[in-house]
């Protein structure tokens, strides 16, 4: 999950219709939006494939929900995939999941190494240091 491993700059949504709307029509601004405790951040991979990932966390309940924005065909498939989330009762993915807000809340990222190509966790602070571009960062192994 790409916006864990970056700080993210969310902007207070107006509605679902606004948010998935903004979304659909690749005109949403920076990170992603909030209605109330839920956010919704973009989180397609920075190298990887170019189809926009929405991701959907609750900040007090967990991750929702990862929506495929680029595979949906219209924006009321979008709407409807956003409200699901926002019932209630909706079933949470992942309690573990925040979106971090500030660099603080990074606690551990899933990093490719920039080196061998693996997949690796570290922490956000001790990858600092290599300053490798985002999702990326160098494994034991190659340090
Ligand atoms: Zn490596």
């Amino acid at each position: 999950m790409n916006f864990e491993n970056r700080v993210n700059n969310i902007v207070p949504g107006e509605s679902v219709e606004q948010i998935a709307k903004a979304f659909f029509t690749h005109t949403w601004e920076r990170h992603g939006y909030s209605l109330g405790s839920v956010i919704f951040v973009d989180d397609s991979s920075p190298t990887g494939t170019g189809v926009l990932e929405v991701a959907v966390v609750d900040q007090v309940r967990g991750k929702l929900e990862s929506i495929t924005v680029g595979w949906c065909k219209t924006l009321d498939q979008v709407v409807e995939y956003f409200r699901e989330c926002l019932k209630p009762d909706a079933p949470v993915v992942n309690k573990n999941v925040r979106v971090p807000l500030k660099e603080s809340d990074i606690v551990f990222v899933s990093l490719e190494c920039g080196c061998c190509g693996q997949p690796f966790k570290d922490s956000y602070q001790r990858q600092k240091k290599f300053d490798q571009d985002s999702g990326f960062g160098i494994c034991k192994e190659c340090e």
